[in-house]
């Protein structure tokens, strides 16, 4: 019988799932995810999670929650590090550990550690590791591997031409030659929405805050989107953040704030964020340098409601509108 293997909708599943789910197909083995985010999943989340856990990873155990029961083994990886300079939240790292410990009924967690930082083949040894606990021989899980990046790195590439992580998923699930999307037709104004991206491109948790700027007809830019070596150009301080996601994010508000393409850029943040007390206060003192750009920060948490949402976009849209206006009338044709 076919091992099926469970990989939450949550946290990297935004990052990692085409490549993961590539490398576990290619092995002949069913992936079985917790889909989207509802009430009543984040609220089991909520219930079984450590109280001053941080939004996501109370919604990650209620994605663990959803999935427990359907799947052979789930896959919650160590990530540590893969860009060999910063390393993923202390959350990300003691994630495995802390579903084993607390939630009951688990099955096999898939718990291998992946931190490049160990030698260039570090990454590689991992997926090897995975592979053989299902009894695959050394051939077969290398040339899963190689088809899993190539099929990340045509992930990565539809990112670059403007998708979101979850168009970019659909896009793949129906075959790895989906073509580039052509330049899209953008609105009079442009906004980026920056945060993680179990966050920003989880439509229950952000609040659907990325398709309500969308109806509302601005075109939205989020951190996935943009050149990585140019993001990693544009920091400014001194020492780079050491959790990656921070990194990126911070780099992306200084890219962005620098390079002037966006109308506003809006922040958006969880409650319980260790990290982000830090990002969220250095991208507003790096808004100070640049008040053409309006900067608004938004918090969420697991009670963040639709209509105060709306409404603060909607004042920021008009702010925006109202400095652009302004900003015409008084520059010289
Ligand atoms: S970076 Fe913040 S939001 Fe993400 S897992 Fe860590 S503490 Fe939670």
């Amino acid at each position: 019988m076919t091992a099926r293997v469970g990989i939450p909708s949550s946290l990297f599943y935004y990052v990692h799932f085409p490549m993961w789910q590539t490398f576990f197909s290619e092995l002949g083995i069913e992936v079985v995810t917790s889909g989207q985010t509802t009430k009543g999943l984040l609220d089991e989340g909520v219930k079984e999670a450590l109280a001053d856990a941080c939004v996501p990873i109370k919604l990650f155990f209620g994605h663990v929650i959803a999935l427990k029961d359907k799947v052979d083994y789930l896959f919650i990886p160590r990530v540590v590090c893969l860009n060999r300079k910063t390393i993923y939240c202390p959350k990300f790292l003691g994630l495995p550990d802390m579903i084993r410990h607390g939630l009951s009924g688990m099955p096999p967690i898939i718990d291998v550690e992946m931190d490049n930082r160990q030698g260039w083949t570090s990454l590689w040894k991992s997926y090897l590791k995975i592979g053989r606990i299902f009894g695959r021989g050394k051939m077969k899980i290398f040339m899963a591997y190689l088809k899993a990046r190539s099929v990340a790195r045509r992930f990565h590439s539809l990112l670059l031409a403007g998708m979101h992580p979850p168009e970019a998923i659909t896009a793949l699930a129906k075959g790895a030659n989906v073509p580039l999307p052509g330049e899209k037709k953008k609105g009079d104004l442009v906004f980026a929405v920056l945060g993680y991206p179990y966050e920003v491109h989880d439509q229950f948790i952000s609040v659907g805050l990325v398709k309500k700027l969308k109806k509302m007809g601005v075109s939205v830019i989020t951190m996935e989107n943009l050149p990585p070596k140019k993001i990693a150009r544009a920091n400014m301080l001194e020492k780079k953040m050491f959790w990656t996601f921070s990194d990126l994010a911070l780099n992306a508000a200084y890219y962005l704030f620098r390079e002037g393409k966006v109308d506003g850029i809006i922040h958006l943040t969880a409650f319980g964020c260790g990290p982000d007390s830090m990002v969220d206060k250095l991208m507003e003192l790096a808004s100070r340098d640049y008040p053409d750009i309006p900067y608004m920060s938004v918090t969420i948490d697991e009670h963040t409601g639709d209509a105060g949402i709306s409404t603060r976009l909607e004042a920021f849209l008009d702010m925006v509108k109202r400095k652009k206006e302004a900003l015409q009338s008084t520059c010289p044709r």
